[in-house]
């Protein structure tokens, strides 16, 4: 049986084009092959994190980088700021991996205050801070540029964000923000399958690891800064996600950037306009509204979860009802990836096409 198209945000829908450069040979990675496929890379995925430092390669996940970046980075106490389920649960991840840790709480659906960020690092203690830039359960865009300026104003905090659902869609600019740490997995804005992350780190964040004692091997950051220097990971890496990976890269080269990021903007916009007509409030205020997925808050007269079902059984698109404790109370659709906007709009008729049977 044929699978929806996924408008969840995340994974995300896959171009055939990249399912078959996914299937390119294997080959040995200690060799001219695989430094050849890991350097080809480079020059692409570094223009879009915005460095020119290297850009690595984790067989995981992005939770594997991002549980790294406590392990690798906390030596006194990490800050994480926490406004939905992925940065709520980086909290409970730091507390797992043994750190010290503190967080600053908002409500699912409000984004992080950088004055409240000023307030908990002026009391001392921190040498970390986690952010999620895009907060994909709850569609917030946190403010970014405000928040690293913020932290960029304390001596030794290094600055991690997570960008698995912005990282291509919208601009991020490692270098330019003085980031230490930026991390994504691939199977949302970049529209790969799961299981590969990509991450920059700076030089203060490769120092600060070199100087942590229990930082384990399989994300040291340190193995993959001298594997890097040999164009290559420290461990086996998925060389088909590799592949993939190269072929999204050239994609995204081709169509540019900024073109990119002006699609998902105007893509995102159509489904606030759709929202909007039918009265649906979005979950985030404005100005903080992410620009590669919406998030709405579920209307009490509509039974959510027999309009999703009917639209993936009579047109093959899957949106999500909601994630962790906002389950039920919020739908989300994503516009990352490839969408363009036609196949936005199909989306949108198809949801308005079993939009009456439900709503009472
Ligand atoms: C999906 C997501 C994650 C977790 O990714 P995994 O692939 O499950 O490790 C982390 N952060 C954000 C913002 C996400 O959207």
């Amino acid at each position: 049986m044929s699978k929806p198209k996924l408008f969840i945000p995340g994974p995300v829908d896959v171009a055939p084009e990249t399912y078959a450069a996914m299937a390119g040979p294997t080959i040995g990675h200690r060799g001219a092959d695989f430094e050849e496929l890991y350097a080809s890379i480079q020059p692409g995925i570094r223009k879009i994190v915005g460095t020119t430092r290297p850009v690595f390669f984790s067989t995981s996940s992005a939770w594997g980088v991002m549980e790294g970046c406590v392990r690798n980075l906390v030596k006194k106490k990490v800050l994480n700021l926490c406004c939905g389920a992925f940065s709520d649960k980086w909290f409970d991840v730091s507390l797992s991996c043994g750190k010290e840790a503190e967080k600053i709480q908002v409500e699912w659906g409000q984004p992080i205050d950088p004055e409240m960020v000023r307030e908990k690092l002026s009391g001392g203690g921190f040498d970390t801070v986690t952010l999620v830039h895009n907060e994909t359960s709850t569609g917030v865009l946190n403010p970014l540029k405000e928040i690293v300026e913020v932290v960029k104003s304390f001596d030794d905090v290094l600055m991690v964000v997570d960008t698995v659902s912005s990282l291509s869609a919208m601009p991020i600019g490692f270098d330019e923000l003085g980031l230490d740490v930026l991390l994504a997995g691939v199977q949302k804005a970049l529209a790969l399958p799961p299981g590969l992350a990509v991450f920059a780190t700076s030089e203060a964040a490769l120092e600060r690891a070199a100087s942590v004692p229990d930082r384990g091997y399989y994300f040291d950051f340190c193995e993959f800064a001298k594997n890097d220097a040999k164009h290559n990971t420290p461990s086996t890496p998925a060389i088909p996600h590799l592949y993939g990976l190269r072929e999204r890269v050239e994609v995204i080269m081709a169509e540019g950037l900024e073109e990119r990021y002006e699609r998902h903007r105007e893509n995102n916009r159509m489904v606030h306009e759709w929202g909007a007509r039918h009265g649906f409030d979005l979950l985030p205020p404005e100005g903080f509204r992410s620009l590669s997925l919406s998030c709405f808050v579920t209307p009490g007269n509509l039974d959510q979860s027999g309009w999703i079902k009917s639209v993936i059984a009579n047109h093959g698109f899957a949106i999500n009802g909601g994630y962790g404790k906002i389950k039920g109370q919020t739908f989300r659709i994503s516009n990352m990836g490839n969408e363009t906007a036609e196949t936005m709009q199909e989306l949108l008729d198809a949801l308005d096409t079993e939009l009456p049977k439900f709503l009472s």
